[in-house]
């Protein structure tokens, strides 16, 4: 395996998913299962389990945070949650820009920019997602896409800021589909990326940021992605509800090599 100088991040991501009781049903049955795990260990669950499953997880690895926010401090934004709202109930991180804000609830890169710069000032973590349709990768615009996503969501964030973001590259084909990029063409991107952040801040900001897989990740393939070296972490869905397939993608190192 390709040592690091980045953390290792496995993330879950729950959509809408568990109730509380559910939420805290896992995280009990969860933290004696990756209490050894050299991984940092995100659980992105629903807002309204945020601070059971906080409290739940005082003084283990298991960090927990939210699936999305909005731009402002506060207003008139009926249905909508502040950053600040997510830190008060306990969550660290907040996943901003998943495929399905995107294109199930039109978010653009313009929005996205701006929650990226709201959570970096309310102190909490953002981890932006960006990644091609099957129809940008099939008509050769993924390397294209990828940097106008880059460009437009991480817009003004600074050097000093870039450390402080974790980039998740979800092609959409692969999120719950079943279909995950093999571990080259995913090491692939995740070069091109890095390279890319290179070019528009520097070769230092672009070492130390974290750039996780998501995208049918399964306890099988885990280890394989993980052992590339620009592979950073996993951004886990489907396979994160259940504390047995989710520890096992959290202890990948455990796994066999093939
Ligand atoms: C996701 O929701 O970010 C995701 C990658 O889902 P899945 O693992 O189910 O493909």
């Amino acid at each position: 395996m390709t040592q690091s100088k980045r953390p290792s991040v496995i993330a879950g991501n729950w959509k809408m998913y568990k109730t509380i009781d559910e939420s805290l049903e896992f995280v009990k049955e969860f933290i004696p299962l990756v209490a050894e795990s050299p991984a940092t260990v995100f659980l992105s669950v629903p807002y309204t389990s945020i601070h059971a499953a906080a409290e739940a997880a005082k003084g283990s690895n298991v960090v927990i945070g939210a699936q999305n926010m909005n731009d402002a401090t506060e207003g008139a934004f009926t249905g909508e949650i502040a950053g600040r709202m997510l830190v008060d109930a306990g969550a660290k991180f907040v996943i901003l820009g998943h495929s399905e804000r995107r294109h199930v609830f039109n978010e653009t890169d313009e929005f996205i920019n701006k929650k990226v710069k709201r959570a970096l000032s309310d102190g909490i973590v953002p981890i932006v997602c960006i990644g091609e349709t099957l129809e940008e990768r099939d008509a050769g615009k993924t390397h294209d896409i990828l940097k106008s996503q880059i460009t437009h969501s991480l817009d003004a964030v600074t050097h000093d800021e870039l450390p402080n973001i974790l980039i998740a590259y979800e092609p959409v084909w692969a999120i719950g589909t079943g279909k995950t990029a093999t571990p080259e063409l995913a090491q692939e991107v995740h070069a091109f990326c890095r390279e890319y952040i290179t070019k528009l801040w520097g070769e230092e900001s672009a070492e130390k940021v974290v750039i996780m897989y998501g995208g049918s990740v399964k306890p099988d393939n885990a280890r394989q992605l993980m052992d590339k070296k620009d592979i950073d972490g996993l951004l886990v869905g489907g396979a994160s509800l259940s504390p047995e397939s989710f520890s096992q993608i959290v202890n990948y190192q455990n796994a066999l090599t093939h």
